[in-house]
Order: structure tokens, then C-alpha cells, then sequence
């Protein structure tokens, strides 16, 4: 069967892998990312994936507690290396072959970013996880993902969360939230509806690069996306 999207960029916050705990690594929460992960390869997707780093270090929260925000945002940056070892490790372990590119030159542990490289790790059908969100200070790694998006052609960004997609205000705070399915760019825009952060949600925009936001916490939901069918909120 063609699979609706043949390269998807899926977007991992660091939250996704910090479990219950909120915090750090949750490596039983990983596994079961990662299950996730290895159906969508199997599946025979092209397969990117960005990885956040706020379980570990938000530079904007450590700058209001003092830090520079530059040396803060570094830090956050060096976090999102560390989760994207931590996917890869149970990844491979799993017999799923990928690697690691990194937007801040680590050689010892991680490829440096190199947009053709990367693609052909994925024709090779590797999973390719982008580390070192866009390598500066002052952007998040939602912009990486849908830079990274962009710049391998994936026809979808997914965005996974705790939550099952985009409500009219949040429903962990509101029980009135109402769920919507689905919602384009403008929408989103004019109804204040926050999907990712702005500069990335505008780069996405700029450039119609659909998204589906959904809980990764759903069996299987990921795979099903690739596969055409509705699962939590498409904006385009
Ligand atoms: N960060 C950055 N530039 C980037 C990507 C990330 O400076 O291109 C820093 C920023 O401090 C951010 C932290 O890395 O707070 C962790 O990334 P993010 O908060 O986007 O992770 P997520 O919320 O997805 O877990």
C-alpha cells in the first residue's frame, strides 16, 4: 500500500521522553517511543526526527534564574544531544539502523549536519535524528523541526505531545476546551491558537507545510498518520 506520506519529520519535546516524572529520562518511556518509531520504519516511511531538550534545560527558564541566556540556550542545545543518544541507543538495539546528526559539530559521538548527507542516510533508510536544534541561541527546536522538515522535502511535520491535538484553550486547565480536528494556518492565526511557537509556526505557513499535532501517547497513532488516516489535529 503507498503510504499518504512517504517522509514525515516527527517532532519529539523532550517532554515526550521525561515520562511522569517530568524531568530527565524516563528509559521505559523511551522504549515504548521507540516501538512507535520502529513501526513507522517498518511501515517503509522516510523517517526524520528532531528531538527537543526541555526535560533537561529550557533556556529561557535558566535565564530567568541568571544564567546568560546565550550560554543557557547552548546548554539546552547539548540536551537535545543527549536525548537523541538516548533514541538511538534503544533504537539500534531494536534492529533499527540510524544516525545522528548534530547542528553543533560533536564528532566523537555525533555526524555533523549535512543537508545532502542527510538525505542520503534516508534514502538508505536509516533514521535520521537531528540533534543541536538549528545550532543557535534564541530559537527552538519547533523551528529546527520544521527547518529540518523543509530542507529533507518531508510532506508533514508531526508534532508529538501529551495531548490528542489543538483545543480552543488548553484541556489540562479548561474542561470546556473543545477538541478541533482539523484547522488551517490562518485559522490558528486569527483565533490566537498557539500549535508550536511563532517564528515556527510562521515558517510553516510561509512555506504550507502541513502538520498534525497528536498524542504519542496512543498505540500505533504515529504509524497511522503515515498512513493517511485522521489522527489529532491537521493544520495546513
Ligand atoms: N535551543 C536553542 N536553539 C535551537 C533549539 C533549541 O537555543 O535551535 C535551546 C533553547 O534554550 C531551548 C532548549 O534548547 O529551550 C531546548 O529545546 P526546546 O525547549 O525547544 O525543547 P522541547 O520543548 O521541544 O523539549
Amino acid at each position: 500500500m503507498a503510504l499518504a506520506y512517504p517522509r514525515v519529520l516527527l517532532k519529539l519535546s523532550g517532554e515526550a521522553l521525561a515520562g511522569e516524572r517530568g524531568f530527565g529520562l524516563d528509559f521505559s518511556v523511551v522504549g515504548r517511543l521507540t516501538e512507535e518509531i520502529k513501526q513507522v520504519h517498518a511501515l517503509g516511511a522516510s523517517l526524520g526526527i528532531v528531538l527537543g531538550g526541555g526535560n533537561i534545560l529550557r533556556g529561557t527558564k535558566a535565564s530567568e534564574e541568571g544564567m546568560d541566556r546565550v550560554s543557557a540556550d547552548y546548554m539546552g542545545m547539548l540536551a537535545t544531544v543527549i536525548n537523541a543518544l538516548a533514541v538511538q541507543d534503544i533504537l539500534e538495539r531494536t534492529g533499527v539502523e540510524t544516525r545522528v546528526m548534530s547542528a553543533i559539530r560533536m564528532e566523537e559521538l555525533a555526524e555533523p549536519y549535512i543537508r545532502r548527507r542527510a538525505q542520503r542516510h534516508l534514502e538508505k533508510g536509516r533514521v535520521v535524528l537531528f540533534a543541536g536544534g538549528t545550532g543557535n541561541p534564541y530559537f527552538s527546536t519547533d523551528t529546527a523541526a520544521v527547518l529540518r522538515a523543509l530542507e529533507i522535502e518531508a510532506s508533514l511535520l508531526i508534532k508529538a505531545t501529551s495531548v490528542d491535538g489543538v483545543y480552543t484553550a488548553d484541556p489540562k486547565v479548561d474542561p470546556k476546551a473543545e477538541f478541533l480536528p482539523e484547522l488551517s494556518f490562518q485559522d490558528a492565526i486569527v483565533r490566537g491558537l498557539r500549535v508550536m511557537d511563532a517564528n515556527a509556526f510562521g515558517l510553516c505557513k510561509e512555506n504550507a507545510l502541513p502538520i498534525v499535532v497528536m498524542n504519542v501517547n496512543q498505540s500505533g497513532a504515529v504509524a497511522r498518520v503515515v498512513q493517511g488516516e485522521r489522527v489529532g489535529t491537521l493544520v495546513q
